[in-house]
Parts: C-alpha cells; sequence; structure tokens
C-alpha cells in the first residue's frame, strides 16, 4: 500500500472532494418552489411573510425582516440603529469582511476588537477600552455557530448606552443559557446563503422585539417607502411616500418558499452538526497538535464551522501546509477568517497591523474541516483519516 502523502504524490484517501460546506436540498424543497413558480407572485408575496413568521419562531423573536443576503441585513441592521458619519462601530477581527463593510456602507467607522484566545469570540473584557463617546453600537459574531456572551456583552453595551447587535449568520438553531439566538441582542443578523443552516439561494433577515425597528428595516429593504404591499393593495389611493433613501433589498416568493422548506428542517440538521462535532472531537482528543476550540457549558454551538487550532509550538508543520496536505488528500477544508483589518481595503484605509495580536496569530493556527449535515459517515472517516495520515508524518 502507498503510504506516501497524495501531495507528495501518493493516493489520497478518497477520490473526490468533500467540500467544506454544503445545501442539503430535498424532493418537499423543490416542490415548494415549484408551486411558487405556479402561482400568481414571483417576488414579495405571502410567501414572504410566512417565512418571517417562521424565523420568528426559531429565533424566538416579535420580528422579523427578510432581505436579499445576510449582507443586506447587516447594513439594514446598521441603518436602523442610526450609524453615519462619526460613529464608531465595535466589530470582532475575525469575522467575514461583510460585518465590518456594513458599518462602512453607513458612512461610519469599524473599530476592531481583538478575540477571547480559548472561544475566538469577541472577548468582553477587552471591550469597554475600545468604547468612546462616538461608539454606537457593538456588533457580536457567533463565530462558527457558537453564540457569544451575551449577558457580559449586554451590560457593558447598557452601561454605555450602546446597541449591541448579533451577526448571527453561523448559529441560527444556536442557544445562550437556553434562550435562542436570534433574541439575544437588540438586532440579530441571519444569511440564507447556501453553506449556512437554512438555505434560501441569497436571502438574508434581521430579528428584533423592537417594533420601530423593524418598520425601519421593512421600509430600508423596499426604497424607503412606508407601505408595502398590503397597505396598497387595501387602500384606494394611488400615492406612495418614499420616507427615506432605501434600496432593493427584497426576498423574493421564490426564495422565501426554498427558505420556508429548509427551516423546517433546522433542528434536525443542527442536531446532525452537533454529532459530527462530536465524532471530530473525540478523535482529535489524543492529538496533541491539533486544539479544538473551547465551546462554552451555557451554549448550545450550532455548527455552522468545526474549527481546529494548530498548536504553533509544533515548529516543522504550519497551517498553510497542513491545508495543502489536506486539500491534496481531496479533503475540502478552508480558513476562516484573515482579520478583516489586514484585507488591503481595509489596510488602504489606515488600519494597521498588530491592532488585534490574538486574533493574528489565530490566523496562522487555524483550519475549519468539513461540516456539513448530510455528510456521511464515510465522509467524517476519511476527514479523520486524511488529519492522522498528514499529522502522523510529524511525530515520525
Ligand atoms: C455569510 C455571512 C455574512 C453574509 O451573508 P450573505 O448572505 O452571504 O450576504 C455575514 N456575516 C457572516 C459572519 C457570515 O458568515
Amino acid at each position: 500500500m502507498d503510504n506516501r502523502l497524495a501531495i507528495d504524490g501518493g493516493d489520497p484517501v478518497r477520490d473526490t472532494m468533500v467540500p467544506y460546506g454544503k445545501q442539503n436540498i430535498d424532493d418537499r424543497d423543490i416542490e415548494a418552489v415549484v408551486e411558487v413558480l405556479k402561482s400568481d407572485w414571483l417576488t414579495t408575496g405571502p410567501k414572504v411573510e410566512e417565512f418571517e413568521t417562521s424565523i420568528s419562531l426559531n429565533a424566538g423573536s416579535n420580528y422579523s425582516v427578510a432581505v436579499s443576503s445576510g449582507t443586506a441585513a447587516l447594513h439594514a441592521a446598521m441603518f436602523a440603529m442610526d450609524v453615519g458619519p462619526g460613529d464608531e462601530v465595535v466589530v470582532p477581527a475575525i469575522t467575514f469582511a461583510a460585518t465590518a463593510n456594513a458599518v462602512i456602507y453607513q458612512g461610519g467607522t469599524p473599530v476592531f476588537a481583538d478575540v477571547d484566545p480559548n472561544t475566538l469570540l469577541i472577548d468582553p473584557s477587552k471591550l469597554e477600552s475600545l468604547l468612546t463617546s462616538r461608539t454606537k453600537v457593538v456588533i457580536a459574531v457567533d463565530y462558527a455557530g457558537q453564540p457569544c456572551d451575551y449577558d457580559a456583552l449586554k451590560l457593558i453595551c447598557d452601561r454605555h448606552e450602546i446597541k449591541l447587535v448579533a451577526d448571527a449568520c453561523h448559529s441560527l438553531g444556536g442557544t445562550y443559557k437556553g434562550r435562542k439566538v436570534g433574541s439575544l441582542a437588540d438586532l440579530s443578523v441571519f444569511s440564507f446563503h447556501p453553506v449556512k443552516h437554512v438555505a434560501s439561494g441569497e436571502g438574508g433577515a434581521v430579528t428584533t422585539n423592537d417594533e420601530i425597528a423593524a418598520k425601519k428595516i421593512a421600509s430600508f429593504r423596499n426604497h424607503g417607502i412606508q407601505t408595502d404591499h398590503h397597505e396598497r393593495k387595501i387602500s384606494v389611493d394611488y400615492k406612495y411616500e418614499m420616507l427615506r433613501l432605501g434600496y432593493n433589498y427584497r426576498l423574493s416568493d421564490i426564495q422565501s418558499a426554498l427558505g420556508l422548506s429548509q427551516m423546517r428542517k433546522l433542528l434536525e440538521s443542527v442536531a446532525c452538526r452537533r454529532e459530527i462535532a462530536g465524532v471530530y472531537d473525540s478523535a482529535f482528543s489524543n492529538l496533541d497538535i491539533i486544539s479544538p476550540v473551547t465551546v462554552e457549558r451555557k451554549v448550545g454551538h450550532a455548527y455552522h464551522l468545526y474549527v481546529i487550532r494548530l498548536e504553533s509550538s509544533y515548529l516543522r508543520f504550519d497551517r498553510d501546509y497542513l491545508f495543502r496536505a489536506l486539500r491534496a488528500e481531496n479533503i475540502g477544508v478552508n480558513v476562516h477568517y484573515l482579520p478583516v483589518y489586514l484585507h488591503p481595503y481595509y489596510q488602504r484605509l489606515g488600519y494597521v497591523k498588530g491592532i488585534c495580536p490574538i486574533a493574528e496569530e489565530t490566523y496562522q493556527n487555524i483550519l475549519s474541516l468539513p461540516m456539513f449535515p448530510n455528510m456521511e459517515n464515510s465522509d467524517v472517516e476519511d476527514v479523520i483519516g486524511a488529519i492522522y495520515k498528514v499529522t502522523d508524518k510529524f511525530y515520525a
């Protein structure tokens, strides 16, 4: 048998690439979309509202507003919190760029917060030192699907009269102290991109208990126009008024029907993700070259990602090598994320290297393993087998 690594010309552990994430579309999902195609509505119709009701139910919120993407939802959240020029918004360094971009869309200034070295979540103990008289909002990101320490964050935000927004794009279906993600901050933001828990193609939502904010967001997604299609239908008045500058951030009925159908499988799919995470956890528990990210006891992790860290003391072995070696074995590993301010665009805005040292160091050592609900047991075994195969070389 050829024991050489695939990167050295040996046979890979499998013939086809297992991706890091993948949507799970079944016949019911397909039927739901086809039904809409045969109906009177393609864009905003009854399915949008049905989807919103289902989002509120699953997020534990009074209101939810569906929009065209998670990024649009973040933009709408910054708008609803009145972020504008001169305002600062605290964002963790390790997140998808869209979290910080949304602040800039509104003319605000992102201020990057370092992460906790164990959980890789925004570190409440470092938050206070970043707050100024211009701080308007803190955005907490439930990185990988682990809810942040919302009680600690809320306490600090309340003391300074700052709003708390949750970027919960990774954590739909997760919980914090038994409470649902989506009900833990002033506004919570979700994405329905295919790699996330619920796929609508493209799509997103903001959930909240604040009725005024929900109405502002509903108007923002439709050009800033006050009335929605229901109000216009029951009114004989042909007039509508644009009250503010909005966008076309609407979600279609086609997308909503898919999202609604997918949402029915949410709990089941989160349970599958947790099971896979459990298998990974025990498989790697005696590999001292790999350390899992700490999961706090008070949370129900939603496992959008399963992230491992390489022990940096193993100097002969770096993340980029592991990444290439695993890809050669046909394991679709990925890296989430480069600290946002290290992207060239943010560097040009003047953010300097070194502002979040833990995030920068952590970034060098993290790797996301394949994680999606309909992963076969054999896929999971292949990932584990490949990790052992590649790391074995370095114990020799
Ligand atoms: C996916 C994601 C977004 C953006 O969502 P889209 O629907 O792709 O626009 C924002 N923040 C985080 C943390 C994400 O993972």
